[in-house]
């Protein structure tokens, strides 16, 4: 796991070295597509409407990573087009919500949203403490969490006080200051929605299960700073590249990819005003280790959920894991 070495960026993930058992406590489940969403209650539909917009949202950057010369959106985040295919294949895992290992030698599993409103839901052990979903979400200070090398993502109180979806227009781009050739904002009013955390968690869960490894780069301006190694890794990079495309940006800072040395750009000595501001609205990943599920979630029956707003409709589900 790698951390990123500009102190602006804070730890956002939490790395849990020790034997845990993670536990899930009976909740509802829900299938929505290729997704199985728990204990969302009355967010059943929004979860359902929020999987479909960003599968949509996906299609361009697929068609995008298909066509043969890489556009600006492509380069500035992730630089070298040899990465595009490997790109490619987690945003169609996500749209496809496709089993994987989350971890070697774990069982496949489908992405498992578990909406967090309470203690008791969802535990681990860490270090030999108890460590409660609900407490670590900080009580409103993260919208989400992916579980690595567990099935589970999980959505925290504050993702549903956020913005659903951006509108989808060029004027939600993000400006660029040519002189400094960096981003002018911290890269916030493009990426806190709740459909670009969904993304940002689901990321995540495809890139652990190749990588095992993930890194939380927030800030634009230090995604675009990311050598194309480093931006596989980071799940923001994809969540900028594909809001990028969506709303159809055109501009961009200039990006150097020559190796770094004497002959490479200036570095711009810009103080990153907003970027702090992003550490409230951030997702979190929890790389988690070693892990036993020990309950089986139960199913409950309700049936408030609207079958038009899925794909290939509701159904309750049993999971069972190893
Ligand atoms: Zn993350």
């Amino acid at each position: 796991m790698q951390v990123s070495l500009n102190s602006l960026y804070w730890a956002t993930f939490i790395l849990l070295t020790t034997t845990q058992a993670i536990q899930v406590a009976p909740l509802d489940t829900y299938q929505i597509g290729p997704y199985y969403v728990q204990n969302c209650k009355s967010n059943n539909n929004n979860m359902a409407t929020l999987l479909k917009t960003m599968t949509a949202a996906l299609q361009p950057a697929i068609t995008d990573l298909g066509s043969t010369s890489s556009s600006k959106a492509y380069t500035t985040f992730f630089k070298d087009v040899s990465r595009a295919p490997y790109v490619r294949t987690v945003f169609s895992n996500v749209t496809k919500g496709v089993s994987v290992a989350t971890a070697p030698g774990s069982p496949s599993s489908e992405p498992n949203f578990i909406c967090v409103d309470a203690r008791d839901q969802v535990t681990w052990d860490e270090n030999g403490q108890q460590v409660d979903a609900y407490t670590r979400c900080g009580g409103g200070e993260w919208p989400a969490m992916a579980l690595l090398t567990t099935p589970y993502i999980v959505i925290c109180p504050l993702f549903f006080t956020q913005a659903a979806v951006p509108v989808q227009s060029s004027a939600s781009c993000l400006k660029v200051r040519p002189y400094l050739n960096r981003f002018a904002q911290g890269g916030k009013s493009l990426i806190v929605y709740q459909v670009w955390h969904l993304l940002h968690e689901l990321v995540h869960y495809y890139v652990y299960s190749t990588e095992q490894d993930s890194l939380d780069v927030y800030g634009v301006n230090q995604c675009v700073d990311l050598p194309g190694g480093k931006a596989m890794l980071n799940a923001q990079s994809y969540v900028y590249y594909v809001a990028n495309i969506w709303l159809g940006c055109t501009k961009f800072p200039t990006v150097d990819t020559r190796p770094s040395g004497r002959f490479r750009g200036v570095e711009l000595l810009e103080t990153e005003a907003n970027s702090t501001a992003l550490k409230a609205n951030e997702s979190i990943a929890l790389v988690v280790q070693n892990v036993s599920v020990q309950a089986v979630p139960l199913v409950q029956t309700s049936g408030d959920v609207d079958p038009d707003l899925t794909s290939r409709g509701l159904r309750r589900h049993k999971i069972v894991y190893g």
